[in-house]
C-alpha cells in the first residue's frame, strides 16, 4: 500500500502522524511510505531520518495526497485539506466529527474512507488512540491553568501549591477520566487542594484508592458544581461522552458566582466544551475574559509539546496502521471490530450513529 504522511497545517500543530520507527516498520513490509518535506520538523525528526527509515519525501501536499492510498496524519483536516482528500483514500486521524458540520459535509461529499483514532475502542470501552493524548493534555491542563492564574496575565495571582503559612490554590477538576486524573496527579502533586468530580462511581472509587487525601471526590451534578466553582482557583474541563458533544457543565450565569480572576481549562474544547462560554482557541492566542473569568480553550493542546506528543501517539497509532497497510481496512476492520468502531464516514455514509445524532441528522 502507498500511505501518506502530510504535514500538519494547522495552527501551532507540531506533531507529525508518523515517526522514522513507523516508515522503517511499513517499508519493512514491503509498503511504500510518502512523507511531505519537513513533516517532522516539529517534532525532531529530519527529513533524512526519514530517508534512512525508507520514506519517500515529497515536496508538496498535494504529492503526497495524490501518491497515496492511506493517509496517516494528525489532526482533523482543515478547509484547505478538504479538497485533498478523495474518493480512493483512507484517511487515519483524528476527525471529532461531532464539534464540526462543515468538515462532516466535507467527507461525506468526498466519498473517503475516515477512520477516527477517537473511536477506535479497546474491549473494555476505552479509547487507545485518545489515552495518550489525554494524558499529555490532562497534564498540561494544570501547568497551563497555573500559568494563567498570576496577576500579569489577568489571573487571581494565587501560587497553587501555596507556602508554609499560607492555603495552597483550590482546583476543581470535571470528569475522572483519563484528562481528569492526570490533571488530578500534577495538581496534588503541585500540593494544590483538588476537588474531582465525576458521574461513574467506579472512577471516583479508584481516585479515592489511589490519590492522596487532599485530592477529594465528588459526585458531578448541577447542585454541586455550583457551590465548589464559587471558591476554586482552577477549573478543568475534562469531560467526555464518546462521539456526542460534550455537556454544558458550567453555564454562562455561574461565570458570575466564580471569583474574578478563576481560570477555566476546558479541555473537551475538542468535542464542543463543557462550558457554556467556550470556543476554540489556539496555541498563538490562548486565553480570552468573560466576565473576568479567564477561558482557556486550546483545541490541540498536546500540539504544544510535539517531542512527547508524537512518541506518545505513534506508539499507539502504529499497529493498526500496519494492520490497515497489511490486510486493507475492510479485512482489519472485519477482523478487528474495536478498530471498526474507528469507521465514521465511508463511502459518502456516516456508519458512527452519534456523528448524526449530533447534527439531528438521520443514518
Ligand atoms: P474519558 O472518557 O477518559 O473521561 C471522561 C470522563 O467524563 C468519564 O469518566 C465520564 O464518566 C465523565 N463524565 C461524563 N459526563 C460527566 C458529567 N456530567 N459530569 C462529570 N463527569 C462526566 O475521556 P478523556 O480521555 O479524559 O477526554 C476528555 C476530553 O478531553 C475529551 O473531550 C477529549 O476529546 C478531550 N481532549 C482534548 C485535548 C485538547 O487538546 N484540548 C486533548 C486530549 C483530549
Amino acid at each position: 500500500m502507498k500511505i501518506g504522511v502530510p504535514k500538519e497545517i494547522k495552527n501551532n500543530e507540531n506533531r507529525v502522524g508518523m515517526t522514522p520507527a513507523g516508515v522503517f516498520e511499513l517499508t519493512k513490509n514491503k509498503h511504500v511510505v510518502y512523507v511531505q518535506k519537513s513533516a517532522g520538523l516539529g517534532s525532531g525528526f529530519s527529513d533524512l531520518d526519514y530517508i534512512d527509515a525508507g520514506a519517500i519525501v515529497l515536496d508538496t501536499i498535494e504529492d503526497v495526497y495524490t501518491s497515496s492510498d492511506m493517509i496517516v496524519k494528525v489532526k482533523e483536516p482543515i478547509a484547505e485539506e478538504y479538497p485533498l482528500i478523495q474518493s480512493h483514500h483512507v484517511v487515519f486521524t483524528y476527525f471529532h466529527f461531532a464539534s464540526s458540520e462543515p468538515l462532516t459535509k466535507a467527507m461525506l461529499k468526498s466519498k473517503a474512507v475516515c477512520i477516527a483514532y477517537e473511536t477506535v475502542e479497546d474491549k473494555d470501552g476505552s479509547l487507545p488512540l485518545l489515552t495518550p493524548m489525554s494524558e499529555v493534555a490532562g497534564r498540561m491542563a494544570i501547568q497551563q491553568g497555573a500559568k494563567y492564574l498570576e496577576k500579569p496575565i489577568k489571573g487571581r495571582g494565587v501560587l497553587l501549591g501555596g507556602v508554609p503559612g499560607v492555603p495552597p490554590g483550590r482546583v476543581l477538576v470535571l470528569g475522572a477520566g483519563i484528562v481528569g486524573i492526570q490533571a488530578a496527579k500534577m495538581a496534588a502533586g503541585l500540593g494544590a487542594h483538588v476537588t474531582i468530580m465525576d458521574i461513574n462511581m467506579k472512577q471516583l472509587r479508584y481516585v479515592n484508592d489511589v490519590m492522596p487525601s487532599h485530592v477529594v471526590t465528588e459526585f458531578s451534578s448541577e447542585y454541586n458544581i455550583r457551590k465548589r466553582i464559587k471558591d476554586h482557583d482552577l477549573i478543568i474541563g475534562g469531560v467526555l461522552v464518546k462521539g456526542a458533544k460534550a455537556p454544558k457543565l458550567i453555564t454562562r450565569d455561574m461565570l458570575k458566582y466564580m471569583r474574578p480572576g478563576t481560570v477555566l481549562v476546558d479541555v473537551a474544547v475538542d468535542q464542543g466544551g463543557c462550558i457554556e462560554t467556550t470556543k476554540a482557541t489556539t496555541h498563538e492566542d490562548p486565553t480570552y475574559i468573560i466576565d473576568d473569568v479567564v477561558h482557556y480553550c486550546v483545541a490541540n493542546m498536546p500540539g504544544a509539546v510535539p517531542y512527547t506528543s508524537t512518541l506518545a501517539l505513534t506508539n499507539v497509532t502504529l499497529p493498526y496502521v500496519l494492520r490497515l497497510a497489511n490486510q486493507g481496512w475492510e479485512k482489519a476492520c472485519e477482523k478487528d471490530p474495536m478498530l471498526a468502531k474507528g469507521l465514521n464516514i465511508v463511502n459518502g455514509r456516516i456508519v458512527y450513529e452519534e456523528i448524526a445524532e449530533a447534527f439531528n441528522w438521520s443514518v
